[in-house]
């Protein structure tokens, strides 16, 4: 399970809006518990892909600087989102083929009319060849 709170909830709200109808990305950061991860900030990134229409790719400078800052506090990078403009909150062929780390979680976001339309949580299989829906708890 992971829990999403409404400030982190409101700034992928405003991100995947104002990004539309590109798709948005960012990272994820907070703390891994027991039986959960809960975010306490999503980071907006730039989405550098050459397609941003289609697909996402976050910028590796971005990650870079957050990895660092980790490693002097207690959020971890827990995993990403991106947004889906006018389309579904679930995994598309494209992200299925695009899954690098078993370790990271995948947020989607659906933009309808550039406006939020529902966010889905995804954990990618051990071999990186599928996703798992896992609980999204918005609290
Ligand atoms: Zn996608």
């Amino acid at each position: 399970m992971i829990v999403l709170p409404p400030t982190a909830r409101a700034a992928i709200a405003a991100h995947v809006a104002a990004d539309y109808p590109n798709e948005a990305c960012g990272l994820l950061l907070g703390r891994r518990q027991e039986h959960r991860m809960v975010i306490s900030q999503a980071v907006a990134s730039t989405n550098i892909a050459e397609e941003p229409n289609r697909r996402f790719e976050i910028d590796p400078g971005l990650r870079l600087r957050l990895q660092k800052a980790a490693r002097s506090g207690t959020d971890q990078i827990l995993g990403h989102y991106h947004s889906h403009p006018d389309g579904a909150a679930r995994p598309s062929k494209t992200d299925r083929a695009g899954i690098y780390e078993a370790d990271l979680v995948w947020l989607i976001a659906a933009v309808k009319q550039g406006q939020l339309d529902g966010i889905a949580a995804f954990m990618p299989h051990a071999d990186c060849g599928g996703f798992d829906e896992i609980e999204l708890r918005e609290s």
